[in-house]
């Protein structure tokens, strides 16, 4: 599907952000195109459904050993499309990896048929089996092209299903790889498929044919798509917006949190869905972290593209104009920037990373997402008003805290978020891949990684065997006889069972 072919009448073009340089021209697929794709995905799900469990492992393993020996052709793929620095790159590399181990160890038994309790106690036998969906459609941004699109893919394989994704317009090429590697190796053709093209066809004939939904994206996006896949009783899992906040208690590690504000707040210049944007500090140490942060942000090394630069470009020019326009909204209302700003002369679409305090409530970037390298630092008298405003927001993707690991403790369980990281930006609960993530509130629904995150692609059959009796009581009892006897088996298995 990555090639024209003659009933494309349109293409996309695909530019490097670095440079403004178009390095690629693509199929936008018609509706038919994608129809027969589905056809084919439909037949080859078939068979693979029928594949042990153990085979479908292999391969995963082989994609994951693959991915790791590819690791600098798919980096440099990732980096030429997004423009992105390259130690972001190598995180996406990571995050397949480390996706491809976790399923590849959990589907067997995740998998398998377990034992439920039954109806009656002895009497029914219930076991639980998952079978796969049919066909899985991935709806992918441009952010993390590389993660986003085989990440997803690969519980949604395990589990047995076909998927078909559509990327970004803007960075279909790591998307494409992807597939590539995945058929060397040895996932049957028509599993995986990539198809490029425009959201109005390929994006909506995906939504109308698909058995499943995994969009990550807008709000906006996601609310439609939700509406849409409620509308045809799909299943339908989103991953969407932030406004992702970072406390500072009084008892953090000062060096620490500066650290891990850069991280949390600049990685993938801030293009991140779990990156930080808002950060409240107590007010005892705001002075000391701010002198330190804004000192880390202007020792950041932007452009080069090599492993030594901290800051990429962002995706586009039109983006980058975008989060200049929240930064000067800002700025007119009263904030102040304490660094960054600049556009450097690197290429069209690079912006120096920028801190700001006094961003008033009315200013757009207060709360909502900028998407870009821009953080503002609130002082707050203590961790209780921190959490209050923390809270105070439509999103609940992630949350930063840095504190004495008791503190922090105390006050993660009070944070309204899908994740909450101590003492990290975001890393620590976005890699712990065992655990769900997610958001809460206009954040997402539904969760990836974790136990969830393969077994939301499969459908669930509870076979129940009754022995002996029926469940409607025995031969000749009758009905009022046969409740008490329930009666009594239910008080004793209160205290029992
Ligand atoms: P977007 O919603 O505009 O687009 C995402 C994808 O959906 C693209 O492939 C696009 O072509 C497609 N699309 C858009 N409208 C569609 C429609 N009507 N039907 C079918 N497909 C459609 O989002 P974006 O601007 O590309 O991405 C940035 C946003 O994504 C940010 O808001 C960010 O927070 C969010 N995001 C969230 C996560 C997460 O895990 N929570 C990760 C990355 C990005």
């Amino acid at each position: 599907m990555t090639t024209i072919d003659e009933r494309s009448t349109d293409t996309i073009a695909v530019e490097n952000p670095r440079t403004g340089q178009i390095i690629a021209h693509l199929p936008a697929l018609s509706r038919q195109q994608v129809m027969d794709a589905f056809a084919h995905a439909r037949r080859a799900q078939r068979q693979w459904a029928r594949t042990p469990v153990e085979q479908r492992v292999k391969i995963v393993m082989r994609l994951h050993d693959l991915v790791l020996a590819k690791q600098a052709e798919i980096v440099d793929i990732i980096q030429s499309e997004t423009g992105k620095n390259r130690a972001s790159a190598f995180d996406e590399i990571l995050d397949v990896v480390v996706t491809a181990r976790h399923y590849g160890k959990k589907a067997p038994k995740l998998l398998s048929r377990s034992r439920a309790k039954g109806a009656l106690p002895v009497l029914t036998k219930t076991r639980v089996d998952h079978a796969p969906i049919g066909v899985v459609g991935i709806i992918a941004p441009w952010n993390y092209p590389l993660t986003l699109t085989l990440s997803d893919a690969i519980p949604a394989l395990l589990a047995g299903n076909a998927v078909i994704v559509k990327p970004d317009p803007k960075t279909p090429l790591s998307a494409i790889e992807s597939e590539k590697i995945a058929r060397e190796a040895g996932l049957p053709e028509g599993l995986y498929t990539i198809l490029t093209g425009h959201a109005d066809v390929v994006g909506q004939t995906i939504v109308h044919n698909s058995d499943y939904l995994m969009f990550t994206g807008s709000t906006k996006t996601g609310r439609i798509l939700g509406t849409q896949a409620g509308e045809r009783l799909i299943g339908y899992s989103a991953e969407l917006g932030g406004k992702n906040p970072m406390i500072i208690a009084r008892d953090a590690d000062i060096d620490r949190a500066v650290r891990g504000t850069i991280d949390g707040c600049f990685s993938n210049s801030g293009q991140l869905c779990v990156s930080v944007e808002r950060i409240f500090v107590h007010r005892a140490v705001a002075q000391r972290y701010t002198e330190k942060l804004v000192q880390a942000v202007e020792a950041l090394t932007i452009g080069g593209g090599g492993w030594e630069e901290n800051i990429g470009s962002l995706i586009s020019a039109e983006h980058a104009d975008r989060v200049m326009d929240f930064v000067d909204d800002a700025v007119r209302k009263g904030a102040r920037m304490l660094t960054g700003g600049r556009r450097p002369d690197l290429g069209p679409a690079f912006v120096a990373p920028i801190v700001l305090v006094d961003v008033p409530e009315d200013a757009h970037m207060y709360r909502e997402e900028v998407f870009g390298p821009v953080v503002y630092i609130e002082t707050v008298d203590d961790e209780d008003q921190a959490l209050a405003k923390a809270n105070d927001s439509e999103y609940g993707l992630n949350a930063s805290i840095f504190a004495s690991p008791r503190r922090g403790w105390e006050l993660a369980q009070q944070v309204e978020a899908g994740t909450v990281n101590i003492n990290e930006g975001f890393a620590a609960a976005f890699g712990s891949v065992d655990a769900p993530m997610g958001g809460w509130k206009s954040s997402g629904l539904g969760r990836r990684h974790s136990d969830y995150g393969l077994l939301k692609y499969t459908q669930a059959r509870t076979i129940a065997q009754q022995r002996l009796v029926p469940v409607s009581g025995p031969k000749g009892m009758d009905k009022h006889t046969y409740a008490q006897v329930l009666s009594t088996v239910l008080r004793w298995g209160k205290r029992v069972l």
